[in-house]
């Protein structure tokens, strides 16, 4: 199993900014990975984590915008 790096659940894995949980579901800017779910201030965020989810996740990554 890869190892992942912790993120916060309002957290946005790809640049790091605090995201509104319930409005990244509802524009469906939301994607569970191994049963935890990431949230993303907007579309590209979300797309730029399905592409290559395990960059995001690395112990070694660290957001920016
Ligand atoms: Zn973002």
């Amino acid at each position: 199993m890869t190892e992942h790096r912790s993120v916060e659940p309002n957290e946005d894995p790809v640049c790091g900014m605090t995201v509104d949980v319930a409005q990244a579901r509802a524009k469906g800017l939301s994607a569970t990975r191994d049963g935890h779910e990431y949230v993303f201030c907007g579309k590209g965020c979300f797309l730029e984590f399905r592409d290559d989810p395990d960059t995001y996740l690395a112990p070694d990554y660290h957001p920016s915008m």
